[in-house]
């Protein structure tokens, strides 16, 4: 299995720490909305990659983070906690935001067909690792406390920016930090938080009441779950330049060596060809994909024709075309399904092995599929193939394509429920809220109106 390495800029064959075996860690989500459907194909990589691995022989063992506590409004270290600021702004308490959001994150990871991770760790439940790795880097000298919190030093860290190959002064000039006059460089930053009285999420440490920072969360449950050194991280792209650049920093500086050995990354979903922002309205959930009629394996399928490593615009037309596609693939295979002739298909699961694992090259691994279901003979054979073929893909390419349950009926209520908001009827909105609730519905009021997701 080849995989490109973010670090060294090259595809290389996968050389597993224990051969057969792949330890994995995956930045997860950051539980204090819906993820959007740009979030979405993250994790669509991620499991392409785990599927992946596993058909060509290699059982991958991952391990996602689910992070409540810690991550700043500015990745940078700035602003508020993201769950403290949904808490206040929602009047609930961060640790009910957490568990709905959680709930929604894996309603939509499984109505994706995304295998779940077989670990999925809180970082509320491993303070206690987090401390402990803070304290290690104080006592290595890689750390260093200012009024309100404690900071990593970069300048002990010779190899900081060579995940990003960002040149420091550069990165500093462009990016709009508010400069910390305690710090010692503008990009060091918190392992650690010092927490007001009035903060929501706190815990004792030797320095105080506090919370831990984001990065930390990831290096201390990575090598909680996984150990010392193991073999691939995964990400979004945007996480190069500050998230995994300070885990590198951290571990590295604790270990005295590299923690990963293959460092992997997922380039952004844009739409309209542009960045999704909540300003321009565009950041969709996969409840506004069902509201136009189009299910998550026709996302699914959306994403499947693009590769990893490139950038996927997204817009309805393209949309429609992929649920066509993707109904139309369902039906040919369909009529393989009873098909008596003899086919040798050897050479198709030779192509479609190779794509796969010339770093996840799914888009051609689909593109086979089609060559194969297109083949003029009608076999049971081709049919019992494209299943195996599936395994990777997750596409569901056996089951009658689904439709939305009942997305008419549902967005009737919320509209309702809408109106008796306007009206001051809260009682009626309230009793609607809990109606949706017990259909496994859990729903967040914007300035825009109501947007839900489906619980798991
Ligand atoms: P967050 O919950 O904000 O930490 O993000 C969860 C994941 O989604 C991270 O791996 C991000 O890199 C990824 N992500 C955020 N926006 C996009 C996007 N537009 N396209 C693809 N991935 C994204
Ligand atoms: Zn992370």
């Amino acid at each position: 299995m080849k995989l490109y390495n973010t670090l060294t800029r090259t595809k290389r064959e996968l050389a597993p720490i224990n051969p057969g075996r792949a330890g994995m860690y995956c930045c997860g989500p950051t539980v204090y909305s819906f993820a959007h459907i740009g979030n979405m194909r993250s994790y669509l990589f991620m499991d392409w990659l785990r599927r992946s691995l596993r058909f060509s022989g290699t059982e991958p063992f991952s391990v996602m983070n689910i992070t409540d506590v810690g991550h700043l409004v500015s990745d940078a270290d700035e602003g508020e906690d993201k769950l403290a600021k949904s808490a206040r702004e929602k009047e609930k308490s961060p640790y009910e935001i957490a568990e709905e959001y959680t709930a929604a994150f894996f309603g939509d990871i499984d109505s994706l067909n995304i295998l779940r991770p077989e670990l999925t760790p809180k970082a509320t439940d491993h303070i206690a690792e987090m401390i402990e790795f803070v304290e290690v880097l104080m006592q290595k000298g890689y750390g260093y406390e200012i009024s309100d919190g404690i900071y990593f030093d970069i300048s002990k860290f010779p190899g900081y920016g060579k995940l990003s190959r960002l040149n420091l002064d550069d990165q500093q000039a462009g990016a709009r930090v508010e400069v910390n006059d305690e710090k010692r460089h503008p990009a060091d930053f918190a392992l650690w938080k010092k927490a007001p009285p009035e903060h929501l999420m706190q815990w004792p440490s030797p320095w105080g009441m506090g919370y831990p920072g984001w990065h930390i969360e990831c290096s201390a449950m990575a090598r909680k779950y996984l150990g010392d050194v193991f073999d691939i991280h995964t990400g979004g792209v945007d996480h190069i330049p500050v998230h995994h650049e300070n885990e590198i920093a951290q571990s590295e500086a604790l270990l005295g060596r590299p923690a990963v050995n293959v460092w992997m990354h997922g380039e952004f979903l844009l739409v309209d060809g542009g960045k999704m922002s909540k300003s321009l309205n565009n950041n969709y959930l996969l409840s506004d994909l069902a509201a136009k009629g189009f299910t998550p394996m026709h996302y699914r399928f959306f994403c499947a024709n693009a590769h990893y490593r490139s950038k996927l615009n997204f817009t309805w037309d393209a949309m429609q075309s992929a649920k066509v596609s993707y109904s139309r693939l369902i039906g040919i295979l369909q009529s393989h399904k009873n098909g008596e002739d003899k086919v040798d298909l050897d050479g198709y699961l030779a192509s479609f092995t190779e794509a796969v694992e010339d770093d996840l090259n799914i888009p051609k691994a689909l593109s086979i599929l089609w060559g194969m279901a297109r083949l003029p003979q009608k076999s049971k054979d081709i049919y019992d193939m494209a299943m195996k073929f599936d395994e990777v893909l997750g596409l569901k390419l056996g089951e009658e394509p689904v439709t939305q349950q009942a997305d008419g009926e549902i967005l009737a209520l919320i509209e309702e429920r809408q109106a008796a908001r306007k009206n001051k009827n809260f009682a009626r909105a309230d009793e609607i809220r809990d109606l949706l609730k017990s259909r496994g519905i859990v729903l967040e009021d914007t300035p825009d109106g109501a947007r839900y997701s489906y619980v798991k």
